[in-house]
């Protein structure tokens, strides 16, 4: 994992202005146009960190770094290599622990598709397919289908294993890129290619799918409040949301009423 260098406060904000545009107001970073920036790579993690943190206030103890993303609490990735040219700036007025978005979101198609990879066990293949089902059955604008071939899609969501050293996620699923497609990976940690509770897999991929099409974690701070013009869901937190942060031991929960308006809101059928 790469070590971040700490910047001062007065050094970052030299960097941004030498490459961006600083909202003063609300102290927002918003490069103009990254694709004419003449930033090296570490520069621009360093604005998208900058950015995570100060204004999107994630805290910095729950961002990892890779090197081409982000992991921001325990199982959110974030591409960095179009996060600029993708970024759009969120109304952060609203802090309340409700349920979360992220500023992309999936535009492109209503059917998503999801490509699992040879190397998958049949239990994560069956859980995979099991998830799927639960929010297709939710009849919403969009929805997901597995692939026949074994080859990896561009447009889709990929499911396979990956190497995640000790970190807690069982699963980690991608947030959208901005080109209009679902986020395209869900990484299954290889620690947890035999679980007992088979109803915790269908739980956990039920969740990251949430994150590929844009949700965040309810009741956090994370991106900007998504309303799903119910009062009660959106004046009350939701404790057993299904994209919650934590999973709860053993988890057999499905959606709760919130989860379900929650995502019919931002995909109207
Ligand atoms: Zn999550």
């Amino acid at each position: 994992m790469k070590k971040m260098k700490l910047f001062s406060i007065a050094s970052l904000l030299m960097l941004a202005v030498a490459c961006s545009k600083i909202d003063e107001s609300k102290n927002v970073i918003t490069p103009q146009n990254t694709s004419s920036m003449s930033i090296n790579n570490k520069t621009n993690d360093e604005l998208i960190k900058s950015y995570l943190t100060n204004i999107l206030s994630f805290s910095p103890d729950d961002i990892k770094e890779e090197q081409d993303f982000f992991i921001i609490e325990d199982d959110m990735l974030i591409s960095k290599n179009d996060f600029w040219t993708t970024f759009k700036k969120e109304d952060l007025s609203n802090k309340n622990l409700r349920h979360r978005k992220w500023f992309n979101l999936v535009t492109k198609t209503k059917n998503i598709p999801v490509s699992i990879y040879p190397e998958v066990n049949s239990t994560w293949r069956k859980a995979v397919t099991d998830a799927i089902n639960q929010w297709n059955r939710l009849n919403g604008g969009v929805k997901f289908y597995i692939t026949a071939s074994n080859q990896s899609v561009s447009n889709g969501i990929n499911v396979f294993y990956a190497d995640l050293g000790n970190d807690k996620a069982i699963a980690q699923g991608e947030l959208p890129t901005g080109n209009g497609n679902a986020g395209s990976r869900v990484r299954l940690n290889r620690r947890f290619v035999n679980m007992s509770a088979y109803c915790s897999m269908v739980y956990t991929i039920t969740h990251e799918f949430g994150h590929n099409i844009g949700l965040n974690h309810t009741d956090t701070y994370d991106g900007t409040q998504l309303y799903t013009n119910n009062f009660t869901c959106d004046n009350s937190t939701d404790a057993n949301s299904l994209m919650g942060r934590y999973l709860p031991p053993n988890s057999c929960n499905t959606f709760t009423s919130c989860d379900i308006k929650a995502f019919l809101a931002l995909y109207p059928k």
